[in-house]
């Protein structure tokens, strides 16, 4: 069985200490390749850099999570365009809207959403993105970008049925985390993830967040990795009464193509 993990903040730094045991793991795990999120200007340069480290295996985003948009600025957007350009950088994001944290405030984080979604536009790279609480203003400014870009995926899907169907109503693809192994909160998830296609539907991680509660016994640090994308797979394979082969197959073809991977490997 061979996955693709579609989110995965390696360059966060609880993974400093002991990366290589990590990707090890993950590959023992069929965890072959990663795509590493970028989620700040520094955080994207770090995701570049490890996806250069390890051609063919890992790949990065560039973008900034809606939660720094207020340290957003001209600059920045230079600096993520040089990033982009860059062929392992496979899409552009972390971006999006968040209002359940407002960290930063919504104008800002409208502007800042905009201005990545006119950079995935320019540069024809699909969407990586995050929608939190703000599911109206969200689905409004995709909606005007949607024909001029070339694919988006909402990551870390946890919404409502409605949001659901706004999304596959653009053609957007679906990420799934370990949200669906909680049996507290992602009950609902495991209803609305029979009405994904096939190929719109990837798993992600989220590591070092997120972590499956599924996975037994529960590793006393708490953090997620990549190795546990599995107990993603299985889930969703249960949900959707289909084979883990089969879910696993079907999400490894559905990010091969929409992060331009199958011709790489
Ligand atoms: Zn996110």
């Amino acid at each position: 069985m061979q996955l693709i993990d579609i989110g995965a903040n390696l360059g966060h730094e609880s993974f400093q200490h002991d990366l290589d045991a990590v990707l090890q793991r993950a590959q023992a795990h069929g965890v072959e390749r990663m795509i590493v999120t970028g989620a700040s200007s520094d955080g994207s340069k770090r995701a570049l850099a490890l996806a250069h480290a390890h051609p063919g295996r890992l790949f990065a985003t560039a973008g900034v999570h809606p939660h720094h948009a207020i340290d957003y600025d001209d600059a920045t957007d230079a600096r993520l365009r040089e990033l982009a350009r860059d062929p392992a950088v496979r899409a552009i994001g972390e971006t999006g809207l968040d209002y359940n944290r407002n960290y930063s405030p919504r104008d800002v984080q409208l502007q800042v959403f905009e201005r990545q979604l006119q950079m995935a536009v320019d540069l024809q790279k699909p969407l990586f993105l995050h929608q939190r609480d703000a599911h109206q203003d969200f689905i409004a400014l995709l909606r005007r970008y949607r024909d001029q870009l070339p694919g988006a995926v909402v990551h870390c899907f946890t919404d409502t049925g409605e949001a659901l169907r706004d999304y596959l109503a653009l053609d957007c693809h679906i990420g799934i985390t370990g949200w669906i192994c909680d049996e507290r909160r992602g009950t609902h998830l495991r209803q609305l993830v029979r009405e994904i296609p096939a190929h719109r539907l990837m798993i992600e991680t989220d590591a070092p967040y997120l972590l499956p509660r599924t996975v037994r016994p529960q590793p006393p640090h708490r953090r997620n990795e990549p190795m546990y994308l599995k107990h993603i797979c299985e889930e969703i394979a249960r949900d959707r009464g289909e084979s883990t082969e089969a879910a696993a197959a079907n999400s490894t073809a559905t990010a091969e193509a929409f992060f331009g991977l199958a011709d790489l490997s």
